[in-house]
C-alpha cells in the first residue's frame, strides 16, 4: 500500500488534489486583496472602474491574453517532473503546502533582504535555518549562545560558495587578530599555528576578541577595530594577505571524486583558483578516509594549509555517502598535530534524507528501528555518516531537491552562529543599527551575512510552512523519504530481475550498491567487449529517456538521465571489476582512440517520486521502465547490426 498519509501531500500524477489547490489559492488570493483595500479604505481607486471597459484596456488584456496562451502552450512541452514515469534528475512534484504558500505569498513580495523589506518572511526563513539545523543535530535553541544559523540560498551552488566564504573567514582572522596583538589577549604563536587553528577554536577566538573590543572605550574600540580590518583577508584581498604572512601558502580544498562541480565554481569566485580544489580518492564513490589522512599527512609535510574538508552526503552521479564520521576523525588527528580545517557537508540532494534519521522528539533514530522497515537502508556506515552531522562545521541542503519545494530554495547551515558576524557587510542605507543583540534582531538584516542581496520572501515563506506542516523527523516529513527508499530498494531488486532475464542479450550491472535513492545501471549487448560501442549503445538507449522539444510529450513513456564513470575518478579496483561485470576489454579503455573510449557512459536514476509504487491500482512504474527497457534494448540491437555479435565471431 501506498501510504495514505502522502497522499494529501501533493498536486498529484494526475492533478488528484486540484480542487485543494485551486480553492487554497483563491481564497488566499482574495485575502491578499483584502489587504490591500483595508490599508486606506479612505483612499479612492486610482484605477477607475470604467478603465476596463475602454478600448485600450481590452486592447491591452487581449494581448496579454494571447502571450499568456502561448506560454502556457509552450510550457505543455516541459519535462513531467510531476510523473512516476520520471526518474531522471534530482526533481519530481512539488510539495502542495510549499506550493500554496509560495502562490500566497508572491503577491505581498516581500525581500528578504532585511526586515524594513520583509517584517514577516525574514523571521520565517531564520525559523526554517533553525529547522534545519534541529534536522542535522546541530544546537537550534536561539536562546543559546552557540545556536546554529541558517539561510536560504538560490541553490546548492551559492551555499557551497558561502561554505567557502566562512571557512577562509574563520581561518584567516586568527592570524589579522595576531598581526595587531590586541594586549591581554592570548594569541596563537606563529602564522601557521593562528592559520591552522580549526573552526572551533577560531570561533571562540573570534568572540574572546568581541568580548575584549567591547571592553574598550569608545574612540579606542573604534581604533581596534579599525585596526583589526585593515589586516583582514576580506579587506587585503588573497595577494595582500599572503604578501603580509610570506610563510603562509594559498589553502586548498580537499573534496571528493564525486564532488559537484559548484566546487570549482566556488574556487574560481573566491579567487582561491580550482587548482587549489584537490580530489581525494574513493572507494565504491564514497571518499576514503585511509587516503584523506594521506593527503593530510603529504600537507603538513609540506606545510600546505588546507582551508576545508568536503563531505558529499548523496553524491549528485551515484547518491553515495561519504564517511562523515570518519572525516571528523581525521580532522581530530590532524587539527591535534597543527593542522586545522573546516568540514563542510555538501548534501544539497541528501540533507532531507536526515528527517528519516531524526525522532519526533529530536533525538537520534537507532539503525535497529530503521531497518524494520527498510531491507537494505541506511547501512550501518551510512547511519553513522548521519549520526556524525552534528559534528561538522556547515552544510548545505536543497529544499528544492529532496525538499520537493519549486525551484530557488537552497541553503546554508552553519554550527554556530557565533562565526556568522565574520561575514557581515555594512550599508547604511540597508541596514539599521540593530537594537537588541538577540539571535533574530542580529540576522533580520539577513543581507549583511549572505551572498545574496535582495531575496525571495515567497520561497522562505515555502519552505517555513512546509517544515511545520510537515515537521523534520521521520514520523513527518521522513514518510515521503522513506517512499522514495522503498522506490530505490524495489528498482533495485527489478535490477537483478532484469539482469538475469537479459542474459545472453545484454550484460547488466550496478556499478555501486545504491545508499540512497540514486541507482545507476550499466548495459552492454552481451558478446561485444568495446568500451566504445557500449557507450554508444547506451546514448542510444537514452535517447529515447530524454525530452525531445521536436515530439509529442507523450511519444515519451519514460525519463531517466545518464552519466560517465571515468577511470582516473574510479580508481584501478572499481574500474576493473566494472569492466570484469561488464566484459568488457580493458585494454579498450582509453582515451587516445576514435569515439568515447575513456570513459563508461551509464544511465542514472532518480527515485524521489512518491508514487512509483502505486499498489491501489497494481501497477509498478520500475517494472514498466523495466519492461520498455528490455523493448528498447531489443529494438536498438536489431535494429543497429553493430552492437550485435554473432554466435559464431571469436570475440577475443
Ligand atoms: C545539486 C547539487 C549541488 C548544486 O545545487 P544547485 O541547487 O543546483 O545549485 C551541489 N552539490 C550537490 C551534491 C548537488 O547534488
Amino acid at each position: 500500500m501506498s501510504d495514505p498519509n502522502l497522499h494529501p501531500l501533493f498536486l498529484g500524477p494526475y492533478g488528484e488534489n486540484d480542487a485543494l489547490l485551486e480553492k487554497l489559492v483563491v481564497e488566499f488570493l482574495r485575502d491578499h486583496v483584502y489587504w490591500r483595500r483595508n490599508f486606506h479604505p479612505e483612499d479612492p481607486p486610482a484605477i477607475p472602474t470604467r478603465a476596463a471597459q475602454t478600448p485600450e484596456f481590452q486592447a491591452f488584456e487581449a494581448r496579454l491574453r494571447r502571450e499568456l496562451h502561448q506560454l502556457s502552450a509552450s510550457l505543455k512541452r516541459s519535462v513531467p517532473f510531476h510523473s512516476p514515469r520520471y526518474i531522471g534528475h534530482m526533481v519530481s512534484d512539488v510539495l502542495l503546502p510549499g506550493l500554496a504558500a509560495q502562490f500566497l505569498a508572491l503577491p505581498y513580495n516581500p525581500n528578504n533582504v532585511s526586515a524594513d523589506a520583509a517584517p514577516v518572511t525574514i523571521d520565517m526563513e531564520l525559523k526554517a535555518g533553525l529547522q534545519l539545523a534541529r534536522m542535522l543535530g546541530f544546537p537550534h535553541d536561539p536562546a543559546r549562545e552557540d545556536c546554529a544559523f541558517g539561510h536560504l540560498t538560490s541553490g546548492g551552488t551559492v551555499a557551497n560558495y558561502q561554505a567557502l566564504r566562512l571557512a577562509l573567514a574563520l581561518k584567516a582572522f586568527p592570524v589579522a587578530l595576531r598581526a595587531i596583538a590586541p594586549p591581554g589577549m592570548t594569541l596563537p604563536c606563529d602564522d601557521w599555528a593562528a592559520f591552522n587553528l580549526g573552526a572551533t577554536a577560531a570561533t571562540d577566538l573570534f568572540d574572546q576578541w568581541r568580548c575584549w573590543v567591547s571592553r574598550q572605550p569608545g574612540s579606542q574600540r573604534r581604533h581596534w577595530q579599525a585596526r583589526l580590518e585593515a589586516e583582514r583577508i576580506e579587506q587585503l584581498g588573497l595577494s595582500g594577505f599572503f604578501a603580509r604572512h610570506p610563510e603562509l601558502r594559498t589553502p586548498i580544498v580537499l573534496a571528493p571524486v564525486t564532488a559537484h562541480y559548484s566546487w570549482s565554481k566556488g574556487m574560481k569566485l573566491l579567487g582561491l583558483g580550482a587548482g587549489q580544489l584537490e580530489l581525494v580518492p574513493e572507494h565504491g564513490m564514497r571518499m576514503d578516509p585511509a587516503a584523506l589522512e594521506a593527503t593530510c599527512e603529504r600537507a603538513l609535510a609540506e606545510r600546505q594549509p588546507v582551508l576545508a574538508c568536503v563531505a558529499v552526503l548523496g553524491s549528485t552521479e551515484f547518491g553515495t555517502i561519504d564517511p562523515v564520521d570518519r572525516v571528523l576523525q581525521v580532522r581530530d588527528r590532524m587539527l591535534a598535530r597543527g593542522l586545522g580545517m573546516s568540514v563542510h557537508v555538501d548534501a544539497a540532494w541528501g540533507g532531507y534524507l536526515a528527517t528519516l534519521f531524526r525522532t519526533p522528539e529530536g533525538g537520534l533514530r537507532p539503525l535497529a528501528d530503521m531497518r524494520q522497515v527498510h531491507a537494505d537502508f541506511p547501512s550501518r556506515e551510512v547511519h553513522d555518516a548521519f549520526a556524525a552531522l552534528g559534528g561538522v562545521d556547515s552544510v548545505t541542503v536543497d529544499p528544492h531537491k529532496l525538499g520537493h519545494l519549486p525551484y530557488g530554495a537552497g541553503a546554508f547551515v552553519c554550527r554556530d552562529q557565533r562565526a556568522a558576524e565574520l561575514l557581515s557587510e555594512s550599508a547604511d542605507y540597508v541596514f539599521a543599527p540593530a537594537g537588541a543583540d538577540d539571535f533574530f534582531s542580529r540576522f533580520r538584516q539577513l543581507g549583511r551575512f549572505v551572498p545574496e542581496g535582495s531575496k525571495s520572501g515567497a520561497a522562505a515563506a515555502a519552505v517555513y510552512v512546509t517544515h511545520k506542516v510537515l515537521p523534520l523527523d521521520h514520523a513527518n516529513f521522513g514518510t515521503i523519504v522513506a517512499e522514495s527508499i522503498r522506490g530505490a530498494e524495489a528498482f533495485r531488486q527489478a535490477a537483478t530481475r532484469f539482469k538475469l532475464r537479459m542474459a545472453g542479450r545484454l550484460r547488466v550491472d550496478v556499478p555501486f550498491e545504491p545508499d540512497c535513492n540514486l541507482v545507476c545501471l550499466a548495459l552492454n549487448p552481451a558478446g561485444n567487449r568495446d568500451v566504445a560501442v557500449m557507450n554508444g549503445f547506451v546514448r542510444r538507449v537514452f535517447d529515447t529517456l530524454r525530452a525531445d522539444p521536436r515530439l509529442p510529450l507523450q511519444s515519451r513513456e519514460f525519463f531517466g538521465s545518464i552519466t560517465t564513470l571515468k577511470p582516473a575518478a574510479l580508481g584501478e579496483a572499481d574500474t576493473a571489476r566494472v569492466m570484469r561485470a561488464l566484459e568488457l576489454d580493458p585494454d579498450l579503455l582509453d582515451g587516445d582512440r576514435e569515439g568515447e573510449s575513456d570513459r563508461l557512459v551509464i544511465l542514472r536514476h532518480t527515485l524521489m517520486n512518491p508514487f512509483l509504487l502505486d499498489e491501489e491500482n497494481g501497477i509498478s512504474y520500475i517494472d514498466g521502465y523495466f519492461d520498455f527497457l528490455e523493448r528498447e534494448c531489443d529494438r536498438l540491437l536489431w535494429t543497429q547490426p553493430e552492437h550485435r555479435i554473432p554466435d559464431d565471431q571469436d570475440v577475443a
